[in-house]
């Protein structure tokens, strides 16, 4: 890349976010500004329908800091973050979010504890501010969960705010797969990490662009990506009915043969079907998931596809391209 390095890069997805997008790059401006280094804002619009590219492409006429990468469509927030890898520079790179929900200032916090030698910093939420019951239980449930069922050790409520290092970036870089939850893989990667607390903020403006639908996707990735215990549990569960079911079996027989009780129950065997069918179903689903992914990922498509750079000297993006 014919850019010179600089030595922060801080990465902004953003999905709809002309309501707050202005107020971010100010912010961000003004906390980068406090460095003293150089730096650049790179942010990925994820193919927002909004003007949100229109805003981002102003800034980028006037501001040689600030880079965009344009999507040719919504390829989701993680791989809007896997592009911003891809395309930053810097010594470091910081991922946040585009609402103003992570606060900017918590980036010096950040720096400072990488100057120290951490590798990856990432930001643990103390409290979440402004959201919904549902989201704040969803997602500590979820959280709780992922841990419980996996063996990498991804820490409790942090989100992708964080801080990496350049040889933690051109590690991630190297990981192809296709149904990326990103925090859980810098945790897989290892290095020296570190936290530093936060208060996660309300979002300035706009609305969450993690619908129910987004959020379950999300969690499946993130389970799906580091475990088996799902297909463990779905080959228990068979086990213990098929376990049961002999042991009914011989009962049945037993009445058959020494008793006089003949079965009059409908009833019980169409309960017993009704729910085995149902679990057999869901354990289908369950493998369902998993085969998905690996079709995903046998398809070798490319993560996502661009539209356009801006903020790019003319030459760089042939030679990328
Ligand atoms: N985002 C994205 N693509 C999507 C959904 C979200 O790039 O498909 C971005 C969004 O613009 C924001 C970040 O990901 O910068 C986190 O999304 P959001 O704030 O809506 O999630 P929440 O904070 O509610 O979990
Ligand atoms: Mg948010």
């Amino acid at each position: 890349m014919s850019l010179p390095t600089t030595t922060y890069s801080i990465i902004v997805p953003m999905y709809n976010e002309e309501e707050v997008i202005e107020h971010t790059y100010e912010r961000l401006k003004e906390v980068m500004g406090r460095t003293g280094e150089s730096y650049e804002l790179l942010f990925v619009n994820d193919g927002s329908k909004d003007r949100t590219v229109d805003l981002v492409r102003m800034i980028c006429e006037f501001d040689p800091h600030v880079r965009l990468i344009d999507f040719s469509r919504n390829f989701g927030h993680q791989i809007a973050i896997t592009a911003g890898m891809d395309h930053a520079h810097g010594e470091a790179i910081v991922i946040i979010d585009a609402d103003l929900q992570d606060p900017p200032e918590v980036i010096l916090d950040m720096i400072a504890k990488w100057k120290e030698g951490y590798e990856v910093v990432y930001g643990q939420r103390l409290k979440r501010k402004g959201e919904t019951v549902f989201k704040k239980l969803t997602a500590m449930a979820f959280y709780r969960l992922l841990r419980s069922m996996t063996t990498v050790d991804i820490p409790i409520d942090t989100g992708d705010f964080r801080l990496i290092d350049r040889k933690v970036c051109d590690v991630l870089r190297g990981l192809k797969e296709k149904n990326r939850f990103v925090r859980g893989l810098i945790s897989w990667i290892g290095f020296r990490q570190t936290s530093v607390e936060y208060v996660r903020e309300e979002r300035f403006a706009g609305e969450t662009k993690y619908p129910l639908r987004k959020m379950l996707r999300f969690a499946m990735d993130g389970i799906t990506s580091f475990s088996y215990k799902p297909l463990r549990i779905a080959a228990y569960l068979g086990f213990m009915l098929s376990l049961g079911s002999f042991i009914y079996l011989l009962v049945i027989v037993f009445q058959r043969l020494f008793t006089d009780t003949t079965e009059a129950g409908w009833a019980s065997l169409m309960a017993l079907s009704l729910l085995f069918n149902g679990i057999i179903l869901i354990l289908l689903g369950v493998m369902g998931e998993y085969i998905g992914r690996i079709y995903d990922e046998s398809k070798g498509r490319p993560l996502y596809i661009i539209r356009d750079r801006h903020g790019y000297p003319a030459s760089s993006s042939e030679a990328e391209a």
